[in-house]
């Protein structure tokens, strides 16, 4: 099932369901045909079966889908309680940044603060000088995780999104913790749509893409990742309790412009778009 978080009319948070006729306002479908269904995507994520049931009733039920270039999209989880990432958790990345292969997860941590939504613009503050993209594939937890061993942790996974790591290079290196490079606003792109992990046969085998302007510069494979989606959930939930709709961007492979001989950073008027498998293109624009 492919989902999104989308503003309705009255300016409220939606879920979308996304269909080959358009993305249906769930609640606005709900409505109408009298199917209860999930307010939030934290609603859908914490409803198990019966909301993913609704939800199919509603699909059938629905007379109406909205054209996808005119829905106002959020990021497809808009608040989540965390924003956990992995860096140098490509091998390919690690060689280009200069960098050896970590032998334990690289970690950090990001807010909602740096959410941004599908085709949102985003800010570049006047302090940064490098700004660097990073497609990333995202996992959405599904369910309370805690001492999970990497056998069982893709179950608690409830779908996968495509992300942008945006990065200040020159902010990120300052200090020997990224957070100042890495927690800006707007930073964090997310979407457009949430696939349920069904829909997902191997998360360690999916292509991702990055264009810059349109010109391709990361193409790669998850399956380069060094601590797949698995063993990260898996040594994460030793020390914290993983939530529902917890967001864990998964690392990024090479082709960043940090890698690059001649490094050309993003500037304002810069468009931004990342795939990731068929979980939807993320496309941004530097302001
Ligand atoms: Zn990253």
């Amino acid at each position: 099932m492919k989902l999104c978080t989308l503003y309705r009319d009255n300016g409220h948070e939606g879920v979308g369901l996304v269909t080959d006729h358009g993305v249906i306002d769930v609640a606005a479908a709900s409505e109408s045909s009298g199917i209860p269904a999930p307010i939030t995507m934290l609603d859908v994520i914490q409803g198990g079966d019966l909301a993913i049931q609704q939800l199919q009733q509603i699909q059938k039920a629905a007379t109406a889908a909205i054209d996808e270039s005119v829905v106002r999209f959020a990021p497809v989880i808009p608040h989540p309680g965390k924003i956990l990432c992995v860096g140098l958790n490509y091998r390919k990345h690690a060689l280009e940044s200069n960098m050896p292969i970590p032998s334990a997860p690289v970690y950090f941590a990001k807010f909602a603060n740096s959410l941004a939504a599908h085709r949102e613009s985003i800010q570049l503050p006047a302090v940064v000088e490098q700004c660097d993209y990073e497609v990333e594939l995202v996992a959405v937890i599904g369910r309370k995780t805690r001492n999970v061993n990497p056998q069982q942790a893709l179950a608690s996974v409830f779908g996968y999104a495509v992300g942008n790591d945006l990065s200040a290079r020159d902010l990120q290196f300052r200090s020997s913790q990224w957070l100042y490079g890495k927690a800006i606003d707007g930073f964090s792109p997310l979407g457009p749509y949430l696939v349920t992990a069904d829909d997902i046969a191997d998360p360690q085998d999916l292509p991702l893409k990055c264009w810059v302007n349109g010109e391709l510069r990361q193409d790669s494979t998850t399956a380069d990742m060094i601590f797949s989606v698995a063993d990260v959930i898996s040594d994460l939930s030793r020390i914290m309790t993983l939530e529902p709709g917890d967001v864990i961007y998964t690392g990024t492979p090479e082709g960043v412009a940090m890698g690059m001989a001649e490094k050309v950073w993003l500037r304002p008027g810069d468009e931004i778009v990342c795939e990731v498998g068929h979980l939807g293109r993320l496309q941004n624009r530097i302001v």
